[in-house]
């Protein structure tokens, strides 16, 4: 009797410790938790140094804080943006700019405009969200650069656009867009990723410049938008099912003012003549790209390179390797950047920002800032800086998904994470407490039918 009962018992354990779920903690299934990538457009990492920031500083402690990020160079929205959706260099996706030109037509559209040129945004790099889905997963866009655009034949499964002239700023239609990324999208439509972009600080910056106490009210705006969009994420149930990444794609910094530099004004250069250029992108801040006629090449090179102090000039197979902006078809053959306070001007002076960014991502000005609050994130964190290439596969780790080709790598960010126990120690500890039931099981067994025995024993004596 005893023996059978032992058996039973050694069954029903390895039975139990067969059936043990073989759980993939890195791969889709259903512990994989929902992501929510937000970009503020130019948020500088140290923006919130001079500044009352409750909800950002919470978010600080609740999650991770990156010291800076650096972004890609050219250290402008599209192409920036672009390397936080395809951890790719901006030489590798081909968004190298956020205008679309023609150098033949000498046809040029502006920001918003390129949104809509398909062929701009599909150059052999996917977005994540195309990647996500073609995975099984749910994706959504709202106003982030490049969610108008079809890849492949494909777009991203639910996105927003916003209309041509929109106001970027406007604080109340951002709690509208967040009630519709959380209540709708997250909560109703159960997407598995969004992301979702902000035009500010960046517009503050460039108008007032980074030190204006304009842009110190704006980041008061951001700080109240973080905090609302972490209620939403509460009120909906999601805290603990939802990572968000909050970051930018550049900073911004001071430009200096005319009467205190030299500006840059290259039809003022001697032996530099804007007759021998076929086609050229300037008076876009600290950057440009010039396409010399033919045979030119070397006298434009040779009357700019050295011409100020201030003004860095290489062909574009000489640019620093560092920059990873070199090779590609649609650079130009020269490439033009300034350094930190100045801009480039073509003919004359038409640029009065501020403010700008577009400068060499080793300056300081130049970093986003870098925030992850969620369920799979470490709490109250500070760690150190990293190249905004490695978003890319953290986020497709998050996801559960196979990245593609790409110039980043999870090493990076991973110790940001919450370790996580492997399949084996899972299957080792199951099997602990399997075992350790049966045991119990089997010595309670034992004193049942010990106690009954006992117990009949006692009657059938005393009946008798
Ligand atoms: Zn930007």
């Amino acid at each position: 009797m005893l023996l059978h009962y032992i058996a039973v018992l050694c069954l029903i354990g390895n039975f139990l410790c067969g059936a043990a779920p073989q759980r993939d903690n890195t791969g889709p299934g259903p512990t994989r938790n929902k992501l929510l990538l937000i970009s503020f457009d130019g948020f500088r990492w140290d923006y919130d140094q001079d500044v009352d920031t409750p909800n950002l500083d919470k978010m600080a402690r609740d999650g991770v804080k990156a010291e800076y990020v650096t972004p890609p160079f050219l250290t402008i929205t599209s192409p920036a943006h672009f390397t936080l959706l395809s951890g790719r260099y901006i030489e590798n996706h081909g968004v190298i700019h956020n205008m679309w030109f023609n150098t033949t037509t000498q046809e040029k559209k502006q920001y918003y405009m390129t949104q809509f040129v398909d062929s701009y945004w599909d150059n052999g790099s996917l977005p994540i969200w195309i990647t996500a889905q073609r995975q099984g997963l749910k994706a959504g866009s709202l106003h982030f650069p490049g969610t108008a655009a079809t890849y492949k034949g494909e777009t991203v499964g639910v996105r927003q656009v916003e209309p041509r002239f929109y106001d970027y700023s406007n604080e109340t239609d951002w709690k509208l867009n967040i009630n519709k990324v959380i209540g709708e999208w997250f909560h109703q439509q159960d997407l598995d990723f969004v992301s979702l972009y902000f035009g500010e600080p960046d517009l503050t910056g460039h108008k007032y410049g980074p030190d204006s106490p304009e842009r110190r009210k704006m980041v008061q705006q951001v700080d109240r938008t973080v905090g609302y969009i972490r209620d939403k994420i509460q009120d909906y149930g999601l805290t603990d099912k939802l990572n968000i990444i909050i970051t930018a794609d550049h900073g911004m910094s001071t430009v200096l003012q005319d009467g205190l530099v030299e500006e840059i004004i290259l039809s003022k250069i001697p032996g530099f003549s804007f007759k021998d250029i076929k086609f050229h992108l300037v008076d876009y801040g600290p950057a440009g790209m010039l396409l010399p006629k033919e045979g030119m090449l070397e006298k434009v090179y040779k009357a700019l390179k050295g011409s100020h102090p201030h003004l860095h000039v290489y062909k574009k197979e000489e640019m620093p390797a560092r920059l990873h902006y070199s090779n590609h078809p649609r650079l130009l053959p020269i490439i033009l950047f300034a350094d930190p306070g100045y801009v480039i001007n073509g003919f004359f002076p038409v640029q009065f920002h501020k403010g700008e960014h577009g400068f060499d991502n080793q300056v300081m000005d130049m970093k986003p800032f870098f925030r992850v609050v969620g369920p799979d994130f470490q709490k109250n964190l500070v760690f150190r800086s990293f190249e905004t290439v490695h978003v890319y596969p953290l986020m497709c780790h998050l996801l559960g998904i196979n990245p593609e080709i790409n110039d980043g790598h999870l090493d990076n960010t991973k110790d940001m994470l919450v370790p996580k126990k492997n399949n084996n120690e899972i299957n080792a500890q199951l099997q602990a407490i399997v075992g350790l039931s049966a045991v119990t099981g089997f010595l309670v067994l034992v004193f049942i039918v010990t106690t009954s025995y006992v117990w009949c024993k006692r009657s059938r004596a005393e009946r008798r």
